[in-house]
């Protein structure tokens, strides 16, 4: 890789950063033209292929199962068991069918997701309400 294009790169990387964006377009010499991080002005399929190769190491797989391992007694991670069992307790209830205003309420989440402020999570935008009746049971929804 020329100097002259190693520039150009972190300097568009500075430009997508200065905009707040994470990643932002350059060509890679292995991927071509592709998505590219804006805090690395690295490519995003070169960090994935490098994370692949890392992964299939003894030391790497190691480290991955001790996150993996640590994940999974997170707070995070009991949570997000507690909406999975949720969702699947509501599909074993209704059968999966969605409700009418299904649609909108999905273009409205598209909305809300794509004007999350970077490092934010959104989990529960409104309240939930935690209980419902399904087939007459009180029921968590
Ligand atoms: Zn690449």
């Amino acid at each position: 890789m020329s100097n002259i294009k190693a520039i150009t790169k972190k300097q568009a990387a500075a430009d997508a950063k200065a905009q707040g964006l994470t990643q932002f377009t350059a060509v890679c010499t292995k991927h071509g033209e592709g998505p590219h991080q804006s805090s690395s002005a690295r490519c995003v399929a070169c960090n994935a292929d490098n994370h692949q190769q890392w992964r299939a190491t003894p030391k790497g797989r190691e480290a991955h199962n001790a996150y993996s391992r640590q994940w999974s007694t997170s707070e995070v991670a009991q949570h997000h068991q507690g909406e999975k069992r949720g969702a699947a307790d509501w599909r074993k209830a209704t059968g999966g069918t969605m409700h009418g205003w299904y649609v909108v309420e999905r273009d409205a989440l598209r909305q809300l997701y794509s004007e999350r402020p970077e490092g934010f999570a959104i989990d529960h935008a409104i309240p939930k309400k935690a209980y419902g009746r399904i087939d007459g049971k009180r029921q968590r929804v």
